[in-house]
């Protein structure tokens, strides 16, 4: 297979090389290329418009958003969370020293199961830390009640959901906190970066404080912080794909059609339609394969495709609880996790982003329907 055969699971949205150019001269003219510059008081306010929420910070990548969201709300103790996410969402857990606590997935959402939340506190509990795994929203009514019951934080991984609204709001207001990532393979990009939601401006400047060492005056820190800061370079980035973003989404809502279409009568195989009232982003295309009726497993599957030079991937396996770092937590054994557990062994994420081909789609499709 030659390489220009092959079929990535996704692929970076990039800018206009011209426009990005001419946003570079005007950052080398100012010399002004890191530390709160104006391309990146820019980037937060056209973020805040886009996504129709109050206040943001944004970030240099994913990770930092999480960990400074956990200081920044001196969480300790137990913080209840799902094994069925990226594994930052738990190491940002264990670098702030908190134990992390899984707890079994919905499989209607993919998300943590409020049912299940409540028989994992303890005295030590003092947040719960769900994802919007692909994009999807987790059950945010119910979470909130227990976290209110319990006087618990929210805070969401919300890596997923650029862009998600609900009844046309942003699902990015839901719990206390809510991260994003514009990692390159994310549906937005800043090649890395990320941010962070708020709903005040109170908590927005101490999270700036907190991503600038803790830094308050040229003379004092109040707190120790870190540095999370995002350059210019990446702001202006960031900017110019926030014009393209809406395009490309709605491309890759276009593949989705391709696929639900494909792939509705094959047997063995589901997937999630879109969810009344939701804006989606498309930003994965999950199937799930019952070997059973499918007459092939999920791996079989997979390496079928891979020799046909088509990528998926098996997001998310291992479950985190599965990693040998984490496998020794009381709550990662697997009969505490019978959903999740059952979620990861049949998923493979599709090919999904704005650039696939009528006849990329064929040739995908083509492993899986017979
Ligand atoms: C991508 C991702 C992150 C981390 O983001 P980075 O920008 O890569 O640091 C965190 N959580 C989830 C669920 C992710 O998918």
């Amino acid at each position: 297979m030659m390489d220009k055969d092959i079929i990535t699971v996704t692929s970076p949205l990039l800018p206009d090389l011209e426009d990005f150019n001419a946003m570079l001269r005007e950052i080398w003219n100012s010399k002004w290329i890191t530390n709160n510059g104006s391309f990146h008081k820019r980037f937060e306010q056209a973020l805040c418009e886009y996504l129709k929420v109050p206040y943001i910070s944004v970030f240099t990548n994913g990770t930092l958003p999480l960990l400074t969201a956990l200081q920044s709300m001196r969480i300790t103790g137990e913080v209840i969370t799902t094994p069925y996410s990226f594994v930052a969402t738990t190491h940002s857990l264990w670098w702030n020293g908190i134990k992390p606590v899984f707890v079994d997935i919905d499989p209607a959402t993919g998300g943590i199961d409020p049912d299940k939340i409540e028989a994992a506190i303890t005295p030590q509990t003092t947040a719960i830390m769900p994802v919007h795994v692909y994009g999807k929203p987790c059950r945010t009514r119910e979470i909130q009640d227990i976290a209110d019951k319990y006087g618990l934080r929210v805070i969401y991984d919300a890596a997923h959901a650029f862009g998600i609204e609900v009844d046309g709001k942003s699902i990015l207001t839901e719990g206390d906190l809510s991260t994003l990532s514009f990692h390159a393979t994310k549906v937005f990009n800043t090649i890395e970066g990320g941010a962070l939601v708020m709903h005040d401006a109170e908590t927005k400047q101490r999270i700036d404080h907190l991503k600038n060492f803790g830094f308050v005056s040229e003379t004092d820190v109040v707190a120790p912080g870190i540095n999370g800061k995002m350059d210019e370079v990446r702001a202006a980035f960031g900017l110019l794909n926030l014009e393209q973003v809406d395009a490309a989404i709605e491309a890759r809502h276009q593949v989705a059609i391709r696929y639900r279409e494909a792939l509705r009568p094959v047997e063995g195989i589901t997937f999630w339609d879109d969810m009344p009232g939701v804006r989606h982003n498309y930003s994965y295309f999950p199937i799930f394969v019952d070997a059973t009726t499918y007459g092939m497993t999920r791996d079989q599957l997979y390496f079928k495709m891979r020799e046909h030079g088509v990528l998926g991937r098996r997001y998310f396996y291992p479950l985190i609880s599965d990693f040998s770092t984490y496998r020794g937590l009381p709550s990662a054994r697997r009969e505490n996790l019978p959903q999740a557990t059952r979620m990861a062994e049949s998923v493979i994420c599709l090919p999904m982003h704005h650039e696939l081909t009528d006849a990329d789609i064929e040739r995908i499709l083509n492993c899986i329907v017979r």
